[in-house]
This record gives C-alpha cells, structure tokens and sequence, in this order.
C-alpha cells in the first residue's frame, strides 16, 4: 500500500504549494484533496467576510427529498461547511410523496428570494419527481451545482459559469499541484453530465488533447496507456489496472465505490493492515475506479479517499460566494 510507506515533505522544496505526501519507494507523490479543499475554504471564507463588510451574506438553500441515508450525510456536510465559512444556509426537507409540480412551486419561491443566491436539489430524487424537469427550473444565476443546461452551455462555449463541482475541483488540483495540463494527453474515462464530460471540456479549454471513453468504448486499455493525465469516473471499483497505465502519469480517480466483502478488501488492499483494520471497525472501506496497485506507477495520484471527493463541497461553497457576487456584489458595494 502506497500511502503505508509514505512521508510528508513541503511543497515550497518542490515548487509547488503546501504539503504533499511522496512514497519512499516510487516518488508517486499523493495529491492531498482535504489539504487542497481547506485551502479553497479559507479563500471562500475570506470572499464571504468581504461581502459581509458589504452588508451581503450569501445565502444557500437546500433541498433534500424523503430519507436518503446518503444524502442525508452529504446536505449534514453542506450545511456544516456553509456555517463554518460564512454563508447562510438553510434546509428544505420535502416529503418523499412530494410531486413534480410542488417541487417546481418551492423552487420558483427559492428563485424569487432575492437573500438565497444558491439552490441545491440534492439528487438522487424519487422516481415519480421529473429530476430534469425540476434541475432546468432552477434560476441558472443560483444553479451552484451548474447542472442546469444555461451554465453547461456557458461552460461548453467558454463563458463565465457556474461549473459543476467535481469537474471544478480536479481542476483545482490540477492547478494548485502545479501539474501541466496543456499539450497533454489527457484519457476522460466515463461521459456523465455531472464528471465525465463536464471535466473534458475544462481539459480542452486548458489546452489538453483530450479523449473520452466510454461503455462503447473497444479496448480502453489503448487509450488509458497513452494517458498522461488519467480521469476515472464511471464508478467501477479498480476498473483502471497497473497494466492500463502509463509510468509516470497523473491519476485522477473520481470513483467512489463501497466494498463490504472482507475477500474483495484483502485483493484490493493486500498487506494493508489500517485499510483491514478500517474495515473491521466500519464493515464497509472505499475504493475509486483505479485499482491501488496502478497506483504505484503513477508520477502523481489523487487517494480515495482524501482525493476528489474532498474538493465538491469546497466547490459548491465556491459557487455560492461566486453566486452571490455576481448577483448581489456590485450593488452591495453602491448602497
Ligand atoms: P454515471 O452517471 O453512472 O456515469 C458513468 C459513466 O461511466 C458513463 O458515461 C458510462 O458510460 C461509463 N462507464 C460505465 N461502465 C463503464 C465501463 N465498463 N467502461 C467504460 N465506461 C464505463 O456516473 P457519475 O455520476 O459520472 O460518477 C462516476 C463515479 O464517480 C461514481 O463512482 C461516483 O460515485 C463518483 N462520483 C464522485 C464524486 C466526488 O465527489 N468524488 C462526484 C460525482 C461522482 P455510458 O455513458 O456509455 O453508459
């Protein structure tokens, strides 16, 4: 295991920003998304005092349907985050029988609330709610999630938008680890709207060669090995082996999968006593797209945890500060 015989070393040493854990017997060094994330937050957290000295605090509204057990930890963070940061949060909680139509009546109210510059609709919803019907309803100047069709489009074309999260936060650690992207090859493994082709499109404004693979995709082992900056997300634990990788390149792992069987554990983490003990204590450990062991090749990795994951909700905090500005900013600093 990569990380059991790793070091923290400075950044300034190596030309890069804060803190980054190197492993003794490869270099591969291990991006740090809850280092990166805290930085982020602290930018944030310094936007929202500014605007406060304004007599603006952004506001973020979220709504959460029924009892998602998931969802109900991921809107807990968002709420938490929000509150350590300076921005002003409120839940909606709608019932699980709630209907497409009250949903469109709560989010019309959402965008008329001239405080609330942000509106999450935490997904997934339930079957019977129009979850498309509901995303396109939400006022483009307050969709944080950037998932509504206005601010794909803006992004697509180059325009100033309202990025989605996790696409946001790979960049961001792209950058922040001072890892070049232009005129690399960069392999976008999954095309959802939500990663995949959202974080293909940033690659190629940042002037990477980018190609997308997919579930049609024939032999993705071709197009993995000529990667210098590989993106995984299609949610398919350990999917991207050693053999799939090119020595050196930078692995950027966005899957989030849960292995509940101790077997799968030992052959994916085998020899790693905190990951075994882990799972002894919680029954369930995570694994990305990317199997460990590829891991050890690479000249650079995000873990999962403490990768990507770490970035989406600095990302959305983000958002709502970027929102509330560009909604509210220029006439604060008038009044
Ligand atoms: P998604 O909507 O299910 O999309 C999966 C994509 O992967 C699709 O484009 C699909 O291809 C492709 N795919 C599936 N099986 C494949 C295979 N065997 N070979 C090649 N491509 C394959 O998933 P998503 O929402 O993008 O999420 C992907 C992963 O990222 C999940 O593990 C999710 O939990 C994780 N995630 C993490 C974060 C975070 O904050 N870190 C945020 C969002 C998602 P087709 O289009 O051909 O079906």
């Amino acid at each position: 295991m990569v990380q059991a015989t790793g070091y923290k070393v400075r950044g300034s040493k190596l030309g890069v920003r804060g803190t980054m854990r190197v492993d003794m017997k490869n270099a591969a060094r291990i991006l740090n998304g809850i280092e990166i994330a805290a930085e982020i937050k602290a930018e944030v957290a310094a936007e929202a005092r500014s605007l406060a000295a304004m007599g603006v605090t952004p506001g973020l509204a979220v709504v959460l349907v029924g009892h998602v057990a998931a969802s109900e930890i991921y809107v807990r963070s968002k709420v938490k985050a929000s509150a350590e940061l300076g921005i002003r949060s409120e839940m909606l909680t709608p019932p699980e029988s709630v209907t497409t139509d009250e949903m469109l009546a709560l989010i019309a109210e959402l965008n008329a609330r001239d405080e609330i510059d942000g509106i999450l609709i935490q997904l997934p919803l339930p079957a019977h709610v129009d979850t498309r019907r509901l995303l396109e309803a939400v006022s483009p100047e307050k969709d944080v999630d950037g998932f509504h069709p206005i601010n794909a489009g803006r992004l697509q074309s180059g325009r100033p938008a309202l990025a989605p999260c996790t696409p946001a936060g790979i960049m961001e650690i792209l950058k922040r680890s001072g890892l070049p992207v232009a005129g690399q090859h960069a392999v976008v493994l999954g095309r959802s709207d939500i990663v995949g082709k959202p974080v293909a499109m940033m690659l190629l404004h940042a002037h990477a060669t980018v190609t997308v693979c997919h579930s049609k995709t024939v032999d993705i082992g071709r197009y993995t090995r000529d990667a210098d900056i590989l993106v995984a997300a299609i949610g398919k634990p350990g999917f991207v082996t050693a053999e799939m990788v090119k020595p050196g390149a930078t692995l950027i792992d966005v899957g989030i999968n849960r292995l509940t069987d101790a077997a799968e554990v030992g052959r994916f983490f085998p020899g790693d006593h905190a990951r075994a003990a882990q799972f002894g204590q919680r029954g369930s450990t995570l694994v990305g797209d990317i199997h460990p062991a590829a891991f050890a090749l690479a000249g650079a990795y995000t873990p999962v945890p403490g990768g990507v994951g770490a970035l989406t909700i600095a990302m959305l905090m983000h958002n709502t500060v970027k929102a509330a500005k560009a909604r509210r900013g220029t006439a604060a600093v008038k009044a």
